[in-house]
């Protein structure tokens, strides 16, 4: 029963926040069993990716051929384009582990990304030639261009692209909200270097990257123990390298099947279409339909940066139509759809005070909203449940590769470089992944200990580019 003090509360109390968190314990919480169950069918998408082109994993071979030799050399561009910005980095290569890298970083904009792909990559040239301009034709500057020289350059584009060869590839579908027409199905190093030329930018694309293969390569470069790169950030992805023997679809290539190549598993699509395996809720069905791509990228739109946000936004919907919250209030602001930042649960989930006053800050600050203390524990604890899912569910991806691999059958450490803004920002995203990983796998689930990859869009993408050059060089492309 309520006292007479809680009854004449403009705002929920203590009480009712608590009996609605209960119900969104239960829809957002993942057991052990139920990520083993995932994990299996996990397994299972990777392999029949592996086998047949068109699966929903689609498991892109990347033609990068085996580890680096860490003796890699010289000097790289690398143009990256992410999910939120673009950067243009030169990258020296020098051997032993080492590398130095200077860069400069570009927003992308709303439009930018929806607007006609050829114009976004007649943007990126045009940074690119910028970036040389500065940095390269100065005849003081430490690195002097000579005229008519090209430098090579590794673009790394993350999105889902078919390849058969390193130096193209079909773009497969737009991801991470980018819509931009005329691309899926061509062949965008085509279309990027029509861009080149005409900026007149003195490079050579050789070759085309996604931003997992990138950190994998990366991250093995300075630490040999690597065996898969994962990225958590406005997308979701992880690489690892597989034997040939095993990738039966490109059996009809005779490559030989003594070598090894990096696999692009393009993970964030597992369960898209078809909703058998993920824990959906009713939240995480209007994040899909309300998208600009419907049905695809299921597991990427429980877990990555760009929807965690607007998951939590549409539970607070549900309530301030339910009248449990901000009762007469103006909402207009939070209703805007991915209003709420990812950024701000992580801010949610780190607030330090008693009194929770970044989540005060926040709620006044960008939503012109009141909140009590009980509902801030409230929005705090209900952060935790989607971030706590999303590691979780990204355990089991993890757990897949490694079952799949037989990566624990020795008692060697199993490494994951890993990367992005979720793994890197988010407090306790990489703990709760391990945890994950303990309920799935027990004690030996311990020996996969990921860590903060090295970046592998710019100076992964460097290194692919110097190993693409040596075997040129050794006439095996
Ligand atoms: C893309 C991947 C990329 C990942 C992380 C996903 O949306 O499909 O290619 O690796 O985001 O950037
Ligand atoms: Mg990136």
């Amino acid at each position: 029963t309520r006292t007479q003090d809680e009854e004449d509360l403009p705002h929920a109390t203590k009480r009712t926040m608590a009996d609605h968190l209960r119900k969104y314990e239960t829809i957002f919480t993942l057991t052990p069993q139920r990520m083993r169950m995932i994990t299996e069918a996990f397994k299972e998408a990777l392999e029949l990716g592996l086998q047949k082109p068109g699966q929903i994993v689609p498991m892109i071979p990347t033609f990068v051929f085996g580890w680096p030799t860490g003796q890699e050399k010289g000097e790289y561009l690398a143009l990256d384009l992410g999910g939120t910005n673009l950067r243009v980095c030169l990258v020296s290569v020098q051997g032993d582990g080492k590398f130095e890298i200077a860069q400069s970083k570009y927003r992308l904009t709303e439009e930018q990304k929806q607007e006609d792909g050829q114009k976004l990559f007649d943007f990126c040239a045009e940074c690119l030639k910028t970036f040389i301009d500065q940095n390269l034709t100065e005849s003081d500057s430490p690195l002097h261009l000579k005229p008519g020289e090209k430098l090579p350059l590794g673009f790394t584009f993350s999105y889902p692209c078919a390849q058969d060869r390193i130096d193209h590839g079909v773009l497969i579908r737009w991801t991470k909200g980018f819509g931009a027409p005329n691309m899926e199905g061509h062949d965008v190093a085509e279309i990027f270097r029509k861009s080149l030329e005409k900026y007149d930018v003195p490079v050579v694309l050789s070759a085309l990257i996604n931003d997992t293969t990138g950190t994998l390569i990366a991250s093995h470069y300075v630490n040999p123990k690597t065996k898969i790169a994962v990225i958590f950030g406005t997308g979701c992805n992880a690489a690892y390298m597989e034997h040939v023997s095993n990738i039966e679809k490109i059996k009809s290539l005779n490559i030989d099947s003594s070598t090894d190549m990096a696999i692009n598993c393009e993970w964030g699509a597992f369960d898209s279409f078809e909703h058998e395996h993920l824990p959906r809720t009713k939240y995480d069905i209007t994040v899909d339909e309300d998208s600009n791509k419907p049905k695809e990228q299921a597991f990427e739109k429980l877990i990555s940066g760009r929807y965690l946000g607007e998951i939590l936004r549409l539970v607070l919907c549900e309530l301030i139509d339910e009248a449990v919250l901000f009762l007469g209030q103006n909402t207009y602001k939070i209703e805007v759809p991915y209003a709420f930042d990812t950024a701000f649960l992580s801010l949610m989930e780190s607030d330090p005070t008693d009194e929770l006053l970044m989540i005060i800050g926040i709620f006044s600050h960008f939503f012109a909203l009141e909140t009590t203390l009980a509902e801030r524990q409230f929005f705090r604890a209900l952060a935790k449940l989607i971030g706590r899912r999303a590691a979780r569910l990204s355990a089991c991806g993890i757990a897949a590769i490694v079952d799949k691999m037989g990566y624990l059958e020795t008692e060697e450490p199993c490494l994951v470089g890993a990367d992005g803004s979720l793994y890197n920002k988010y407090p306790g995203f990489a703990d709760r992944i391990h945890e994950g990983l303990v309920d799935i796998f027990g004690e030996k689930g311990r020996r996969i200990v990921t860590h903060h990859a090295e970046d592998g869009s710019g100076v992964g993408s460097a290194i692919i580019a110097a190993m693409t050059k040596a075997r040129r060089d050794a006439g095996l492309y």
